[in-house]
């Protein structure tokens, strides 16, 4: 099990946002998140990256205790890549200069390593002919092709993706789940949290449904979609499929 997580909390002040999340996933696992807006879904991925920090429960990341005051967090970060919604690329900076940004400042490795392993990202996500040019003139869909290359770069561990293809215009989202199902075909653990329910079908080696903080249901994308007597999760597919 390469993550680990018991009984996670998370309030915000008077709020509990997360009401006790237990659960684990294996290297090259797949899992996908679903459930309703304000579920807690975005709050989970936050706290397993430590953009939040757990208000009780325990999180394992590679081997790496959360709540061990002695852990290195920017050491864990560095395993856990994460894309959001929106792709907050620097506007400044070129393609290429956007994913080799993390791995020179932080990882300390050399301008020409990078910009050879920026490359090499870029053309897995199909984008190396765009390499020079800046952000504003790629279409949403590239946008986060290029923050995916962006956070692979940093050779994670796992990648958490947060609803990475909801503020995209219908016609590109398909590329963008191209780029998440080839990275899953090549054993790359990845948490998913997806409207697309299409994805989490045929990608998804486990589909979570979130509901009011908590894991309502839990299971194989068949057993949740076609067998579920969970009225909850029913009525949330009937509103979404
Ligand atoms: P989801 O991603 O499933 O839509 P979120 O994790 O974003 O759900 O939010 C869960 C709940 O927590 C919502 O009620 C939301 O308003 C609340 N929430 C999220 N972030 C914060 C925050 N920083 N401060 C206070 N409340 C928050
Ligand atoms: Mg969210």
């Amino acid at each position: 099990m390469i993550i680990q997580v018991s009984d996670l909390k998370k309030n915000y002040g008077q709020l509990q946002v997360l009401k006790g999340i237990t659960t684990q996933v294996a290297e090259r696992e797949v899992v996908c998140v679903i459930g309703p807006s304000g579920s807690g879904k975005s709050t989970f991925l936050r706290c397993l990256n430590q953009l939040e920090e757990s208000t009780s429960g325990r999180i394992v990341i590679n081997g790496h205790d959360l709540s061990d005051p002695k852990v290195d967090i920017n050491k864990v970060r560095e395993d856990v890549g994460m894309v959001f919604q929106r792709f907050n690329l620097f506007p400044h900076k070129t393609v290429l200069e956007n994913v080799m940004l993390a791995p020179v400042k932080v990882r300390k490795i050399s301008q020409e390593q990078a910009r050879k392993q920026g490359l090499e990202l870029l053309k897995k996500v199909g984008l190396q002919d765009k390499a020079d040019v800046y952000p504003d003139r790629l279409s949403g869909g590239q946008m986060q092709r290029v923050a995916i290359a962006r956070a692979l770069a940093m050779n994670p561990k796992v990648m958490l993706f947060d609803e990475p293809t909801s503020a995209l215009d219908p016609e590109l989202v398909g590329e963008v789940l191209a780029v998440m199902k080839d990275l899953a075909k090549e054993g790359m653990t990845m948490i998913v949290v997806t409207h697309e329910m299409g994805f989490a079908r045929e990608v998804g080696d486990r589909v979570i449904f979130m509901d009011q903080g908590i894991i309502m249901e839990e299971g194989k994308p068949q057993e949740l979609f076609e067998n579920t007597q969970n009225e909850r999760l029913r009525s949330f597919l009937g509103r979404v499929l």
